[in-house]
């Protein structure tokens, strides 16, 4: 057990134990190899019990937080537990408001699981089991974390040694799946270095491991079916956090590419050959353009080759035909 902070309230807090519980079965329906029915529950349990452990935190800092319009929050519909509840991602941002930063790999996991959870009442399972692993690897990892450092510390003594004993049960357990994650990017590390500029982070399983050439999109890790049409929308709203809602009503996503013109260019786009310096990167061609700017004129993205230049190609050619 961790030390405790002595200054801050304990206080008791039964939904913590339940949050917790949640967890201890997600990781024990991943045990050995998964059927299709024991990742559904897992997928569902473990959502289940990251929602309400984050918002088990806010309720510490302030029950109004929870409410879906802070502004309506009523203190009878709260303890009748009859109100409409704030969204994950909306907890995400709110525990960041109170100084509790979620990074932004396990962010991207949360809302993945999410999408999981919400497409398992209307199709099933749409995603392969090491897409589900990794991204519960991620969201296990930081959860064992953020009850050590944010909720341990605040409730009382009884439920933080049991929190410690379940987290001790999920602990062993997420060893187990996370090794399964680490084999499998290990065996798969020679063919990946191969192609560092045309290699992404997966919109799926989160790992870098997703191959894009001007044929084909392939995850060399879960193997997830990309979509070739899909794949900038879902690296836009999945890896770049704009969400699916924004891009709703028709709103492009990507942009129209300089070198084959495909509506497929996507700013912001991190490859593995250079994961700290952001690219644009066409899906269509498969190219990271590190000379891409909007041109003044038509607002076209164009190659420029040095900083002076403001203007593309075409517009020059105006400029030059007019004159
Ligand atoms: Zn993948
Ligand atoms: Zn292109
Ligand atoms: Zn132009």
């Amino acid at each position: 057990m961790g030390e405790r902070r002595e200054k801050e309230p304990r206080i008791d807090f039964p939904p913590l134990v339940n949050g917790v519980d949640y967890l201890v079965s997600a990781v024990e329906h991943f045990d050995g190899n998964p059927t299709e029915r024991n990742l559904k529950y897992a997928v569902l349990h473990l959502q289940a019990g990251v929602e309400v452990l984050l918002k088990s935190r806010l309720i510490i800092d302030d029950w109004k937080l929870v409410f879906s319009k802070i502004e309506n929050a009523d203190r009878e519909s709260y303890r009748r537990g009859d109100f409409k509840s704030c969204t994950i991602a909306d907890a995400v941002a709110r525990l960041s408001r109170i100084g509790i930063d979620i990074p932004d790999d396990t962010r991207e996991a949360i809302t993945y699981l999410s999408r999981q959870r919400n497409r398992l009442q209307h199709f099933g399972l749409t995603d392969t089991s090491a897409a589900i692993e990794a991204r519960a690897a991620e969201v296990l990892n930081f959860m064992l974390d953020f009850i050590r450092e944010h909720l341990q510390p605040v409730v009382g003594e009884a439920e933080a040694d049991h929190l410690a004993d379940q987290m001790d049960v999920v602990r062993s357990r997420l060893h187990h799946i996370q090794s399964l994650v680490t084999a499998r990017m290990r065996a798969l590390a020679p063919e990946l270095s191969r192609a560092l500029w045309q290699t992404l982070h997966c919109p799926h399983c989160g790992q870098w491991s997703l191959v894009v050439d001007a044929e084909d999109a392939t995850c060399l890790f879960c193997r997830a079916k990309q979509d070739r049409r899909e794949l900038p929308l879902d690296y836009v709203a999945v890896v770049l956090n704009y969400g699916y809602r924004a891009f709703r009503k028709g709103e492009p996503y990507a942009n129209i590419c300089p070198e084959c013109g495909e509506e497929a260019l996507v700013n912001d786009v991190r490859v593995a050959a250079a994961p700290d310096a952001p690219q644009s990167f066409c899906f269509g061609c498969a190219e990271a353009f590190s000379d891409v700017d909007e041109c003044t004129g038509c607002g076209l993205p164009f190659r420029s080759f040095t900083e002076e230049e403001t203007l593309c190609r075409n517009c020059w050619d105006d400029i030059i035909a007019r004159e």
